[in-house]
Formats: C-alpha cells, sequence, structure tokens
C-alpha cells in the first residue's frame, strides 16, 4: 500500500521563493574587487533572478544547457545560482585559477554558449576566447560605467541585460531529477571530468547541511563564504542558507586575513566556512595583531573547514584565542560536497580540551544520506576499528552516478559504491581519519605511512608554515618519506630540530628520511598540496643524498 502524500517536485526555485517569501529583508552582503560593499536582499535576489531566468530565454540559452561563470563570490554571481537553475538552465561555475588549457578544455567539453565573468577576469576572458568557438555571448558582471575593455565578440553588460527583461517569470516545474550545476573536479591527473548534481540532490544536500550535527544553519546565522562559489558548489551554502534564511557575506576576492576579519566584524558573521589555508593565514595574522584588535566584538561561533586537513594547531588556535569550534567536514565534488562533519556525541559533552581535538582533528562523521565504508586491498570489508587502514567507499542521494559526457565510464560498482581515491580509518563511533590519498600514500617495506599524518604533526612545529610529505624511491625498503618544509618568515631551525620535534610523536620507520626546506609549496587550483609536481622533482633524491 502506498502512503497518500503529496509528492512536490525538489526544486532550487522553492529555497528562493522560500527565503524571498518569509526572509526578504534578510541581507546579502558582498564585497568587489576594489573592496566596495554592496548591500541586497532575499527579496531583491529573487526578483532579479527573475529577470535573469527571462534575460536567459533573450539570449537563447535552451532548457537543460549550461551557462558558464568564472566569478568570486559576489551577489550578482549568486543570482546566477538561482535564475539559471530555476529557469532550468544548468550554472557550470568554472574555477579561474586553472590552467589556461584546462579552462579551455572544460570550457569546450561543456558546450558553454553563454559565459557570465567579473571583469577582473577580461585579461584571461580575452586569451580565451579565440579557442572557445561555442561561446556566443561574454556578460560582463557589473554595470555598464565599469564594463572592461575586452576584445570580444558579442560582450554584454548584465546589469543592462536585467534591466532590460521582463520583472515577471513564473519559475518552471519539472522533474527533480533534472540537471542544475555543473562543477568540474580540478584533474590533478588526466582531464577534468564534469559532476552533474541534480535538482533532486541539490536540495536534499542543502537540507542535510542545514542540520545541527552537520554546518546547522539557522535563520539567525550571518555566514562568511569564504569558499569560492565556483568549489563545489560552495559546500552548499548558497543554497542551505536561502532554506532557512541565513544572512550572507560574500568577500569577493580579497581574502586577506585583514579584509576577511573586518567584514567579520562589520557584520557579525557568526559561522565562517573556507580551507585550511586561509584559516591558517587568518589565524597568524590575528596572533600578530591581538594588541589592536578588540576579539570580543566578533560573534563568530564556529568556523567549518575542507578540502585539505586542518593541522592541529588551526583547531587548538580557534579555541584558544577565539572561543571558536573548528568543524571538519570532508567530501569531494564527486559527494556534492559534504560526507561527514565532525560534530561532537553525548560522550564529548564533558570530554577536556585535548579529547575535544582529537575528535576534531578527523574528517568526521557520516552524515544521513550518506554510507561510508572501508575496503581492503582485496576488496574485503574492513571493521571500524579506528585502525584498519582502507580505501573510503561512497553512497547516497547526493554522490556521483557517473560522470558528465560519461567519461571514465562505469564509476560506481553495482551496489552503487564509488571509490574515493582517499585511504582512511573509520572508528567506532563512525569518525573517519583520512591518512592520504591513494596516489599519495607511502608504501614502505609493504606497510603504508599516512602523509597527512607527519604533515600535520610537522606543522605543529613553532617554526613552520607548512608541510609536503612524498614517497621517494628507494632501493631497500620500496618507499620512503621525504618531508619538505616551508618555515615562516624569520625563521631557521635546522633539519635535526624538525626530526627531532616528531621523533616523539611517530613510529621511528614513520621519520622522514630527509627534510628538506622550500620557499614555497605547489598547490592546486582548489588549494591543495601539488605532490604530483613535488614527486616529479625530486625523484630520486634519496638515491643521491641518502
Ligand atoms: P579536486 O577537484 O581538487 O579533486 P575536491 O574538492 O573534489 O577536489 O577534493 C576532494 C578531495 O579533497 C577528497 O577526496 C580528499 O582527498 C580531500 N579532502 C576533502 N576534505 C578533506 C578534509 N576535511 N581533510 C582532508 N582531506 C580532505
Amino acid at each position: 500500500m502506498l502512503g497518500l502524500m503529496q509528492q512536490r517536485p525538489l526544486l532550487i526555485s522553492t529555497l528562493l521563493n522560500y527565503a524571498e517569501t518569509w526572509h526578504g529583508d534578510r541581507e546579502i552582503v558582498s564585497r568587489d574587487a576594489d573592496g566596495k560593499f554592496h548591500r541586497t536582499t532575499y527579496a531583491e535576489v529573487a526578483g532579479r533572478a527573475r529577470r535573469l531566468a527571462n534575460a536567459l530565454h533573450g539570449l537563447g540559452v535552451a532548457a537543460g544547457t549550461p551557462v558558464a561563470t568564472l566569478a568570486w563570490n559576489g551577489f550578482r554571481h549568486f543570482e546566477l545560482y538561482y535564475g539559471v537553475t530555476g529557469a532550468g538552465r544548468v550554472l557550470h561555475t568554472v574555477n579561474p585559477r586553472l590552467f589556461p588549457e584546462q579552462l579551455r578544455y572544460i570550457l569546450n567539453h561543456a558546450e558553454d554558449g553563454v559565459v557570465f565573468f567579473d571583469p577582473i577576469f577580461a585579461a584571461l576572458v580575452e586569451q580565451l576566447s579565440p579557442h572557445l568557438p561555442l561561446v556566443r555571448a561574454w556578460v560582463a558582471l557589473c554595470d555598464r560605467a565599469d564594463m572592461p575593455a575586452v576584445a570580444v565578440d558579442n560582450l554584454l553588460c548584465y546589469e543592462e541585460l536585467l534591466a532590460e527583461a521582463q520583472p515577471d517569470y513564473d519559475w518552471p516545474k519539472f522533474d527533480e531529477n533534472t540537471a542544475s550545476t555543473l562543477c568540474y573536479t580540478s584533474g590533478t591527473t588526466g582531464n577534468p571530468k564534469g559532476v552533474l548534481y541534480s535538482h533532486r540532490s541539490t536540495v536534499l544536500h542543502a537540507m542535510g547541511a542545514c542540520a545541527v550535527d552537520n554546518l546547522a544553519f539557522s535563520g539567525r546565522d550571518t555566514i562568511l563564504v569564504v569558499v569560492p562559489l565556483f568549489h563545489a558548489n560552495a559546500w552548499s551554502i548558497p543554497f542551505a542558507a536561502a532554506m532557512c534564511g541565513a544572512k550572507l557575506v560574500l568577500p569577493g576576492p580579497k581574502l586577506d586575513p585583514e579584509s576577511l576579519y573586518l567584514l567579520m566584524e562589520q557584520e557579525g558573521c557568526t559561522k565562517a566556512g573556507g580551507i585550511p589555508t586561509i584559516w591558517l593565514t587568518f589565524l597568524a595574522w590575528i596572533e600578530t595583531h591581538r594588541e589592536r584588535l578588540d576579539l570580543s566584538k566578533l560573534k563568530l561561533k564556529s568556523v567549518f573547514s575542507g578540502g585539505t586537513a586542518p593541522p592541529r594547531v588551526i583547531i587548538e588556535k580557534f579555541h584558544d584565542l577565539l572561543g571558536v569550534f573548528l568543524l571538519q567536514a570532508w567530501g569531494m565534488t564527486e559527494t556534492s560536497p559534504i560526507a561527514t562533519t565532525g560534530s561532537p556525541l553525548a560522550k564529548h559533552d564533558l570530554a577536556d580540551r585535548e579529547r575535544m581535538v582529537t575528535m576534531q582533528i578527523k574528517q568526521g562523521r557520516q552524515v544521513y544520506g550518506i554510507e561510508l565504508k572501508l575496503v581492503g586491498k582485496n576488496g574485503e570489508n574492513l571493521p571500524h576499528d579506528g585502525s584498519a587502514v582502507g580505501e573510503l567507499k561512497v553512497r547516497g542521494n547526493w554522490v556521483i552516478s557517473g560522470y558528465f559526457k560519461n567519461e571514465g565510464g562505469q564509476v560506481t560498482d553495482e551496489n552503487g559504491w564509488f571509490g574515493t581515491g582517499d585511504v582512511a580509518t573509520i572508528d567506532p563511533d563512525g569518525y573517519v581519519q583520512l591518512t592520504d590519498r591513494l596516489k599519495d600514500v607511502i608504501k614502505s617495506g609493504g606497510e603504508w605511512i599516512s602523509s597527512i599524518e607527519i604533515e600535520n604533526l610537522t606543522v605543529s612545529h613553532p617554526d613552520v608554515f607548512e608541510a609536503a610529505v612524498i614517497a621517494i624511491a628507494h632501493p631497500t625498503w620500496q618507499e620512503r618519506p621525504l618531508l619538505l618544509v616551508q618555515l615562516k618568515p624569520g625563521r631557521q631551525p635546522d633539519k635535526q630540530s624538525i626530526l627531532n620535534f616528531l621523533s616523539d610523536k611517530i613510529a621511528k620507520w614513520w621519520m622522514p628520511d630527509d627534510v628538506i626546506f622550500v620557499e614555497s609549496l605547489p598547490h592546486t587550483a582548489t588549494g591543495k598540496l601539488l605532490k604530483t609536481e613535488l614527486r616529479e622533482k625530486y625523484h630520486g633524491h634519496l638515491a643521491v643524498h641518502g
């Protein structure tokens, strides 16, 4: 017997409708590349998103086709999130930090016909346009007065487009499984692959994100969105915030610590989300300027961090300096992205700082809607005992079933499990702890050494800014760890001081065979350590020096 409840399609337009109706005056504050502030509301965003939907019709963008953005976090980008998807088109957020060849590949592969771009990317647009025969229109996200000089065919002005478009538009009703947004993985190996989300997956993921043991959004929150809108749906923040009418603060390209602090203080941010590197620099700045800051003005309660493992010091300093809880989230573009969050359990109610930090350093527990399992080298299921190490597999309502245009073919097994390429443990409470990426694992004498754990410990050394551990070929042990260290400015510890620091914290056979001090470490466009480049560069290092 079937239940007798209504079935309404889970469409992204319903999120905006809700925010417009019940939280219409809640603000979306943004800052542009020049530092100028702009204030709008959910009601205004909804009105402009409807005009945008009409403008897309006018531009001849057919339903179901992708529309690209090359833009930072600003109110116009936010409007695109809703105007494009609500109208049944697909929002393709492109990461402008990718290499030009990757950008060309991605925009051609997605067959984007219209590209919306921030004026700050004018030079990039000019460089790309001759290679993008399918792009019919370039729309600068500004008004007439700020139009950049770009030598491209059919350059349009966003504000004019909106002003000329009809204001009335009824958000169409369609199948909730219709495609809504498209994000490409950064493709550190091989070509980037597209992940095509649906309205249903997006709304379910946003509902999950709002839950208290997840990102815990509420209508009383003011959320600073440091994670770029072009990175994996900005972790669902633009959608989850509308679902509860939270105020949003969009920092534009100014992500330096002082600018972020200013926004937090001025706008009364209660939550903020970004990658660990942002928080590392932010905390270092606070420490340096502590004397002149009135930290009591901050309303910040929690910060969520994902993308890479946050070093222990970040968690500790947020707690000690600001009384802020760092909530870790783990996921991938392929998982929308939120799959686990590091929220405490009842057993942590009385936990002291040390026990709490030990929990927070893990990548978190799976949220409802996601299933995780750990699989050994021969495909066998491994126990959740906190010590068995294997590959994480994932499935759920907001997990990929295949890449866009079937790149890579079948990516799940017959039971829907998707191999994440992440190596981890899962403890009896369900907390996942990543030890490595499969491709970065260090296989020494038949055992695995966790590069993430050594990196994390090294960064606790007072002189170290960032660290990377890579596998280096070794004649006896197959591979051995090599530690690359970027020091804080003005610090000069020697190798031995770093090794001594590690010696009582890790097993002897985990100790790096050498330490190399470097000016800086290379990162991918999403802020991850670019280990492929490091492996190429230091290939054979120990054979020569070891
Ligand atoms: P890319 O496009 O760079 O592959 P994703 O943003 O999809 O990017 O990255 C997903 C990967 O990022 C995960 O598979 C994992 O290795 C890493 N990652 C994500 N969150 C965390 C975290 N909290 N701690 C450690 N690593 C993480």
